[in-house]
């Protein structure tokens, strides 16, 4: 059987396994991978070149040292239960805030970085806003090869938002395999050009495109832990990152691997599988490729696309970046079209309140077509109304919250849609 050195993360499984004191992290998507290069010798090659379409993309743009900024919509899916997964929205908020630092590399801990590494990072100029939080109740676990049941309405779940707005991220109980546990998985971006197979690697449908996240390693305030795991809300910053095209710092494979960003140092394997994961002495591969023109270095584990323990990791590369900004404005472009009173999928809904904005705290609801529930939201996510049994000129009573923007979501047969509510 072919042995395969290189392999691709591309929907990355990150799995946590507790042996004993030790933690390990694997890569679950690397057995399919191997399967799929196994089966067709030009597997490896293609991935290649679509990749580097990727970052020609970046490379080209003209959108350089602009601020792209992603709208993120978080589904918390909580056990009836398990109320703890009901995760508060202060972890919320937590979550997005780790993610700007991230992606602003504002983080404090930066000047964690070896000098080594101080020329090949960089802000990356992405940021997230936050377009909303839903919370969903549940009945149903969500097993391996069951996460995507977590992202729909008829199966347990929460329905996306259009996924070509918005990124949403799913945070529930995720399941354990082959004895780990995974922690986050991403789709990379769907249907890019050249891709070798007719179902391509991203998502299999678009309502399921985005990122889940294990609730328990989700946000750096989480109440509730794995095991030992150094949660800092950066298995979230390592998805996202693949949501955006970026491989694993090692390349999924030995030290002839590359990760198809040029100026990450080369490894021979991720730094979880060491004693101690952000060893400063460690080299797991000499002699780099002069190609990239760098001289060899030691493993980056200060790098988000790695295993190693979360508060290690503190940075992006340049050509990572460029990657992700390719993606960005490629395949994912339209995250970045400002949405501003209602999402693309149900723009013929004519509905909303009346009157907006809203003076003396009660509003009615209109609507074209009867909405099978009717939401609103503040500005941090929390839901402060919701309503099944949608008529118009329902009433819906302001008394008591404060003044400022709600939103209010409306979900039809055919998809949501969203207005902004001013309560003066
Ligand atoms: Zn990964």
């Amino acid at each position: 059987m072919k042995k395969i050195t290189t392999l691709l993360p591309i929907l990355c499984l990150l799995f946590s396994t507790l042996y004993a004191q030790e933690q390990r992290t694997i890569c679950g998507y690397d057995y399919l991978i191997e399967t799929m290069a196994d089966q067709d010798p030009n597997f490896m090659e293609a991935y290649q070149k679509h990749f580097e379409e990727f970052k020609a993309i970046g490379e080209n743009s003209n959108q350089r040292g602009t601020v792209l900024t992603i709208p993120v919509v978080f589904h918390i899916v909580w056990h009836t239960n398990r109320p703890e997964e009901n995760l508060d929205d202060s972890v919320v908020l937590d979550q997005l805030r780790v993610l700007n630092e991230a992606y602003r590399f504002t983080n404090e801990d930066k000047v964690n970085l070896r000098d080594t590494f101080n020329t090949i990072v960089d802000d990356a100029m992405i940021e997230f806003t936050l377009a909303g939080v839903v919370r969903k109740e549940t009945a149903m676990n969500f097993g391996f090869g069951q996460t995507d049941n977590a992202k729909k309405e008829a199966t347990g779940g929460s329905d996306a938002w259009d996924t070509k707005r918005y990124l949403n991220i799913w945070v529930f109980k995720l399941p354990s395999l082959l004895g780990g546990q995974l922690l986050g998985m991403a789709y990379p971006p769907p249907f890019l050009p050249n891709w070798p197979f007719p179902t391509n690697l991203g998502a299999p449908s678009a309502a399921v495109d985005g990122v889940i996240i294990d609730f328990r390693v989700f946000g750096s305030n989480n109440p509730n832990s794995f095991g030992s795991y150094d949660a800092q809300g950066r298995t979230t910053v390592h998805e996202v990152g693949h949501y955006l095209g970026l491989r694993h710092i090692w390349g999924d494979g030995v030290c002839g691997a590359d990760d198809g960003a040029k100026d990450t140092p080369r490894a021979n394997q991720n730094s979880n599988n060491f004693a101690n994961p952000c060893n400063p002495d460690r080299n797991t591969c000499h002699n780099e490729p002069t190609a990239d023109g760098l001289p060899d270095r030691p493993d980056m584990w200060e790098n988000y696309m790695d295993y190693s323990t979360e508060s290690c990791q503190v940075a992006l590369t340049k050509d990572q970046i460029t990657i992700m900004r390719g993606a960005l404005e490629g395949p994912r472009a339209l995250l970045l079209t400002p949405i501003t009173t209602s999402l693309n999928i149900a723009k013929s809904k004519n509905f909303g309140v009346h009157p907006n904005p809203v003076f003396n705290n009660i509003a009615r609801i209109y609507a074209s077509d009867t909405p099978n529930s009717i939401e609103v939201f503040d500005l941090v996510g929390k839901s402060v109304y919701y309503s099944e049994q949608v008529v118009n000129g329902q009433e819906i009573n302001f008394d008591g919250m404060h003044k400022g923007i709600y939103l209010i979501m409306a979900t039809f047969d055919d998809g949501k849609a969203t207005q902004k509510i001013i309560l003066k």
